[in-house]
């Protein structure tokens, strides 16, 4: 299983050992002192403070060369080094660039030597492969840790190295680099580290240590977010919530992936490297369809994939749990639209889900958008029969019993008034707004203060993660822990 390791840093030796104290009792298997971070830390301060946790520490005293604050000359780095060692520590961390000579004449010591190489300013996958080989060889733990630019870098990396049994440790930092972490377990690494808590992420792409410490194992489950941008998403805060209340092996991880053309290949590339499964969101949602090898037939009629479950055999299989969670918050707020004449405004992803949805409650649906070619491509391609007609011909349509809002329009920073004339608010019976953040729409505020019943799009985020959770998982999801997790964060 693969070992956690805490940096320690902080203002003075006394700080250090009460943060050291805190990552050991949460459960780190090591602690790295940084000694050069830490002032006044010499060999004695550090024997008198720590003797008792030097077999559970990894003692650095990074060179300012290699980005560290030590000012120590070689020659005095070497007799610092070999005193840590002597008082019992169990590694020492060496720079493969700067420290080869020491490393030789600590040969005898080598099991406990991490070798460590740092490729901040890029790296081919050569160069990495042949770095790592080679702290692999001269080292007793050969570690990289090298720049990533996001997600799909992060992938690249692990990737090009090819996992013989040597001891390693490989992690990304940068943006995305948090996935490289989570695979950790799934790579065989030998150590990962990570942050004592949120307060001390301070290597971008480090998880914390509560994080960590449930995914290293070959049998975690690495789940998470592709979309782009992903700053208002609240479903790793919901499913981590789920993870953690069944005690289970997972983590949810937000996965930024820039363009539209590297979703696939990130998918697969993530797959092939141990993730279980992906949820899809705006922009991707029509990409991901296009990408997978199989589909559910639920999916596979709103040509729009919102959950992606890589199977044994590492191909992908999607599935479109949005229409789940929309019937889910139709019925949690007593709504049956069956033979009654339902709206949908909007065309894109979550109106497919909707009119699948309705579809199979027995609704009369009626779709309109802002690009009316678009609602009759939707028509066309899902081969359903149903009216689309213009937004502005709405001013002169009868009442509908229940109005969906599939557009961003309301959301937190998208901003726009409802595009659903009043007297239709007014006169209908429900109204639903898939944005769900915020909780109260303009939209749903309107139908609020004319008695309409209104249905938060929180709902069906619940229910479509809900049910995400368990195609990954194989087990119910807590349904209630989520809904509490997702309420706490929106506010
Ligand atoms: P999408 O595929 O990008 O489609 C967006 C739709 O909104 C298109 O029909 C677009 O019209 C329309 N639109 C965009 N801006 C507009 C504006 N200013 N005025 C009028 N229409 C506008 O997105 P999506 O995946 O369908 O998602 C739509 C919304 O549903 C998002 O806010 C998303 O967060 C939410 N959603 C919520 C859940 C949930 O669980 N609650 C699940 C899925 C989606 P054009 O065709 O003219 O561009």
């Amino acid at each position: 299983m693969t070992r956690t390791c805490v940096p320690i840093s902080g203002k003075d030796i006394a700080s250090a050992r009460k943060m050291a104290d805190s990552a050991l009792s949460s459960g780190a298997n090591l602690v790295e002192i940084r000694a050069d971070l830490i002032t006044g830390a010499d060999a004695d301060s550090i024997k008198k403070s720590f003797s008792d946790i030097l077999g559970r520490s990894v003692i650095t005293l990074r060179s300012s060369a290699e980005g560290g604050r030590s000012g120590l000359s070689g020659a005095e780095r070497e007799r610092w080094n070999r005193a840590a060692l002597s008082l019992g520590a169990a590694f020492l961390d060496l720079e493969l660039d700067a420290d080869r000579k020491m490393v030789e004449s600590l040969a005898d010591a080598k099991k406990r030597v991490i070798l460590s190489k740092h490729m901040m300013d890029g790296w081919s996958p050569d160069a990495l492969s042949k770095a790592l080989s080679e702290c692999c060889r001269l080292g007793g733990v050969g570690k990289v840790a090298a720049k990533v630019s996001d997600v799909c870098d992060g992938v690249r990396l692990l990737e090009s190295w090819s996992g013989d049994t040597a001891s390693f440790c490989l992690m990304g930092m940068g943006p995305g680099a948090e996935l490289t972490r989570a695979l950790a377990g799934k790579i065989g690494a030998e150590l990962v580290y990570c942050a004592l808590d949120e307060k001390s992420l301070v290597a971008p792409g480090q998880l914390t240590l509560e994080m960590q410490k449930r995914v290293l194992t070959e049998d975690s489950i690495v789940v998470g977010l592709i979309g782009h941008p992903l700053g208002h998403t609240l479903s790793p805060g919901m499913h981590n919530a789920a993870f953690k209340e069944l005690g289970m092996p997972g983590i949810y991880l937000p996965f930024d992936v820039p363009d539209e053309s590297s979703v696939g290949g990130f998918m697969r590339g993530a797959a092939g490297l141990g993730a279980r499964g992906f949820n899809v969101t705006i922009p991707y949602k029509e990409v991901a369809f296009a990408a997978v090898d199989h589909l559910d037939d639920e999916a596979r009629r709103a040509k729009a994939v919102n959950t992606v479950l890589v199977e044994e055999d590492g191909s992908l299989r999607g599935f479109n749990t949005d229409i789940f969670g929309f019937s889910e918050a139709l019925r949690a707020a007593d709504c049956d639209p069956r033979n009654k004449r339902v709206l949908i405004i909007g065309a894109g992803g979550a109106s497919r889900a909707a009119v699948i949805a309705l579809w199979k409650m027995g609704a009369k649906i009626e779709i309109s958008n802002r690009s009316p070619e678009r609602a009759e491509e939707l028509v066309k391609s899902m081969r359903v029969f149903l009216k689309t007609l213009p937004l502005d011909a709405l001013q002169g349509e009868k009442p509908y019993s229940l109005i969906v809002n599939a557009t961003p329009v309301g959301m937190r920073g998208f901003g726009g008034s409802p595009i659903v004339p009043d007297k239709l608010i007014a006169s209908a019976e429900a109204v639903m707004d898939m944005v769900y953040n915020p909780q109260e729409t303009p939209l749903l505020s309107a139908a609020e203060a004319h008695g309409v019943k209104a249905i938060h799009g929180l709902d069906m985020l619940l229910h479509q993660g809900a049910k995400a959770f368990e195609i990954w998982t194989g087990t119910k999801a807590p349904v209630e822990v989520m809904r509490k997790q997702l309420m706490g964060a929106i506010g």
